[in-house]
């Protein structure tokens, strides 16, 4: 919190893993910084505190997500109400080309094996069970006010086209480039400007085919999870996140197996009951961050027990 308060500069990177990143970004907001928002589990777990405040501060949220970074160069000229739809990309992830029935028994280093982009653990191991997208989902939500009927996910393998807008007249929108982090976050800190790089120029004949298919919600549970926590808002996708975050750091220390991932969550959400359901405060979205964590940790202490499923 102090180094994202810190001194005079105008924009803070939050490049923090999950929700620990809330109250550093918050922090910042009150210091009056504009944010590039590396640092989805925040808007996800936070977004009914973490909005009002941007607005009272009057700071700007610029999204450093390449999907989002996509979606919103494409806004640019757009009038306000002109945006219909939001097409997500998705790579598929690690496993996109595993038959459903392989996935009970893959392991971690599996997970990690990322086909299209370098990044840490924890988003590598999102990407495989399409969780990201699903987060990406409720970010989308929040930093554009689009409802979740119209957010789509298309599953494109080769990560060239980083996402897509449809206007009220049908008209769609892309943004394209090679899969590079660097971009997405350079336009965060450049905006409005455009600056010169000698980053390799996209070559679409060297990109070769771009190919589309409907992402598999039977194969990837945690997608449609994401999207019925989106939907329930309130606290239920700061629920959503830390049973996920929790779920996935069991993975990564091979306590539970990948398809448990989703089972634990689904089960967390289900027994979340939240008050203030409409308005949660940051007090609502920390304990409830707090009680999925312990009811992951609980869940997955009596999957190792052996004694019942997580439901
Ligand atoms: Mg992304």
């Amino acid at each position: 919190m102090e180094v994202a308060r810190y001194g005079n500069s105008e924009a803070v990177v939050t490049g923090i893993v999950g929700c620990a990143g809330l109250l550093p970004t918050l922090a910042a907001i009150k210091a009056g910084k504009d944010i590039a928002l590396a640092n989805k589990e925040t808007l996800i777990a936070g977004g009914p505190v973490v909005l009002p405040l941007v607005k009272e501060y009057g700071v700007k949220l610029l999204p450093a997500d390449s999907e989002h970074s996509a979606i919103f160069q494409c806004l640019q000229g757009v009038p306000q109400d002109g945006l219909r739809r939001i097409i997500l990309t998705a790579s598929g992830g690690a496993f996109r080309d595993l038959p459903v029935e392989k996935l009970a028994t893959v392991k971690v280093a599996d997970a990690l094996k990322h086909p299209n982009w370098s990044m840490g653990q924890k988003i590598t191991i999102d990407s495989a069970t399409l969780m990201n997208k699903g987060l990406e989902v409720i970010e989308a939500h929040y930093l554009f006010g689009v409802d979740y009927d119209h957010i789509d996910i298309v599953i494109h393998p080769q990560s060239i086209i980083h996402s897509l807008i449809e206007l009220q007249d049908t008209s769609v929108l892309a943004q394209l480039g090679w899969p590079d982090m660097r971009l997405p976050l350079l336009y965060a800190l450049s905006y409005p400007e455009r600056i010169y790089t000698d980053w390799q120029s996209l070559d679409l004949v060297k990109a070769g085919d771009l190919t589309f298919r409907e992402p598999d919600h039977q194969k990837y549970p945690c997608m449609q999870l994401a999207y019925a926590a989106g939907r329930a808002g309130g606290s239920m996708p700061a629920v959503l996140n830390a049973a996920n975050e929790q779920a996935v750091a069991l993975f990564l220390a091979e306590k539970i197996q990948f398809l448990d991932i989703p089972k634990v969550i689904e089960a967390v959400c289900d027994r979340h009951h939240p008050h203030n359901q409409s308005s949660p405060t940051l007090e609502d979205i920390i304990e409830a961050d707090r009680w999925a964590r312990s009811e992951v940790l609980a869940a997955a202490e009596k999957r190792v027990q052996g004694a019942i499923a997580y439901s």
